[in-house]
C-alpha cells in the first residue's frame, strides 16, 4: 500500500523543482511585446546572467533546450570541415561532439572515462602538437551530469595557454551554472553554454550563450547559415525582437526573472553556492555510509572530482530500478534515471538532483526514503547514513 498522496518531490538532474514564487510570477497577461516593461526585464535578466556566469561578456537567450545552445554556440565560431577537440568524463561530452560532427564539424575526442576529471595535460599534449592550429576549439564539459563528474576549467585554460595554441575554450555548464563555483573571464572561458531549468530554477524553453571579445572576432568571421543561431544580431539589436529572433519567450523570461532575483538579489550567489556545497557533502555522507556494505556507491570515489549539483550511484551487484520505482510508488520521490555509461547498464545506476530550490527537509526526506527503500528491498547497506547526513547539514 502506497503511502504517497502529498507533493512528489522530484530529484532529478534537471528540469529541477521550480519555486513557486517563479510559478507565480508567470502568472500573468501577455505583456506588450514592442515596447515598454519587457525590455527592461530582459536588460535585468541579461545583467544578472552576467552576475551568475561572472562575465561581462555578452549573454543571448534563445527559445530552446541544452542541445539547441551546443548547435547554436558552435555554428557561430566554427565552420563546417574546421575541426574541434572534445573531452568526454560521461555521456554529454559525447553528446556535443556527436552535434559538432552531425553539424559537419570533425570532432576528435579525448575520452576520459565516467569516474574522474580529464587530464588538462592530455589536452595540452594534442594541441601541442596541432602546430598549424588545426584545432578551433576545445569543447569541455564542467559537469557531465550522466557520471556526475565535475572538471577544472581553470586548470584546462592554464595548460592550454602554455601551449600557445589559438584554440577557443567552450564550456557546457548546462548542469552546473547557478550550482557549482564558475568565473567564466577569471578563467579564461571564450563561450559557454547554459540552459534555465537546471540551476536556475525555470520551466526548461530557454538556453544561454555567453561570449566574450574574442569568441565574438572569431564569430565575426565565421559563416553563417542560420540566422536562428546566429548570436550577432540579438547581442546588438537594431529592434528588441531581434534579440529573440522573434517573438520573445515572454512568459519563461518572467519566470527567470524571479529566479534570478531569488538568486542574485535575495539568496547571493556566493551562499547559493556555499548551500549546493553543502547540499552534496550531506547526500554523499549518506552514500558512503551506505557504501560500506558493498551494494551501492557514489560513482566518483575522489570527492575533489565530484559535482555539487548532482551525484551519480552506481551498483556492480544490484538492479536499482526495483528502489528507483519503491521511491517514485511508495515514497512519492522522482529520482533521476540512470544513463548507460563505460560498464554500467542505465538499471545499475540512479541519480540524485541536488541543484536549484531545495532545503534540508527536502534533502533528508529524499535520503530517508531511499534509505526506507534500501531496507524495504533487502538491498546490503551500511546504516547510519540519515544521521551522517544530518551531522553534515548541522555543521
Ligand atoms: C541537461 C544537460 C544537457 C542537455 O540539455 P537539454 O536541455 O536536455 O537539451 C547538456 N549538457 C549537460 C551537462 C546537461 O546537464
Amino acid at each position: 500500500m502506497t503511502h504517497s498522496f502529498g507533493r512528489d518531490l522530484f530529484m532529478t538532474p534537471g528540469p529541477s523543482v521550480i519555486p513557486d514564487r517563479v510559478l507565480n510570477a508567470m502568472h500573468k497577461p501577455a505583456p506588450n511585446i514592442y515596447e515598454g516593461d519587457l525590455i527592461d526585464t530582459v536588460d535585468g535578466i541579461l545583467q544578472n546572467l552576467r552576475k551568475v556566469a561572472r562575465t561581462t561578456g555578452d549573454p543571448t537567450i534563445y527559445i530552446s533546450n541544452g542541445h539547441g545552445v551546443w548547435e547554436a554556440a558552435l555554428h557561430n565560431v566554427v565552420a563546417p570541415g574546421e575541426k574541434v577537440l572534445c573531452l568526454a568524463t560521461g555521456t554529454f561530452g559525447n553528446g556535443w561532439a556527436d552535434t559538432a560532427s552531425a553539424m559537419g564539424i570533425e570532432a576528435e575526442i579525448l575520452d576520459f572515462g565516467t569516474a574522474a576529471r580529464f587530464n588538462s595535460q592530455k589536452v595540452a599534449e594534442v594541441l601541442a602538437l596541432d602546430t598549424a592550429n588545426e584545432i578551433k576549439a576545445v569543447l569541455a564539459t564542467h559537469t557531465d551530469t550522466s557520471s556526475s563528474v565535475s572538471n577544472d576549467i581553470a586548470g584546462l585554460r592554464q595548460a592550454m595557454d602554455e601551449t600557445g595554441h589559438t584554440a577557443l575554450l567552450m564550456v557546457d555548464c548546462i548542469a552546473s551554472l547557478g550550482c557549482e563555483p564558475f568565473e567564466m573571464d577569471e578563467w579564461g572561458v571564450d563561450v559557454m553554454v547554459a540552459g534555465c531549468q537546471k540551476g536556475l530554477m525555470t520551466p526548461p524553453g530557454m538556453a544561454f550563450t555567453f561570449h566574450n571579445s574574442k569568441a565574438a572576432e572569431v564569430s565575426a568571421r565565421t559563416p553563417k547559415t542560420s540566422p536562428y543561431w546566429d548570436w550577432m544580431p540579438r547581442t546588438d539589436p537594431d529592434r528588441f525582437y531581434m534579440r529573440f529572433a522573434g517573438t520573445p519567450p515572454t512568459h519563461h523570461l518572467f519566470g527567470l526573472d524571479e529566479a534570478l532575483r531569488m538568486i542574485v538579489a535575495e539568496e547571493g550567489i556566493e551562499n547559493v553556492l556555499a548551500r549546493h556545497t553543502k547540499q552534496a557533502q550531506a547526500v554523499w555522507a549518506a552514500i558512503d555510509t551506505w557504501a560500506q556494505k558493498g551494494a551501492i556507491r557514489c560513482n566518483v570515489s575522489d570527492p575533489e572530482h565530484r559535482s555539487t549539483a548532482v551525484t551519480t550511484v552506481v551498483s556492480d551487484s544490484v538492479d536499482l530500478l526495483p528502489l528507483q520505482e519503491w521511491c517514485k510508488d511508495q515514497g512519492g520521490l522522482v529520482l533521476g534515471v540512470g544513463i548507460g555509461f563505460g560498464d554500467y547498464e542505465p538499471h545499475q545506476i540512479f541519480r540524485i538532483g541536488h541543484m536549484g530550490h531545495m532545503n534540508p527537509v527536502m534533502l533528508l526526506g529524499a535520503l530517508s526514503t531511499i534509505d526506507a527503500g534500501l531496507k524495504a528491498l533487502q538491498i546490503p547497506h551500511g546504516s547510519g547514513a540519515i544521521e551522517a547526513a544530518g551531522r553534515v547539514l548541522s555543521a
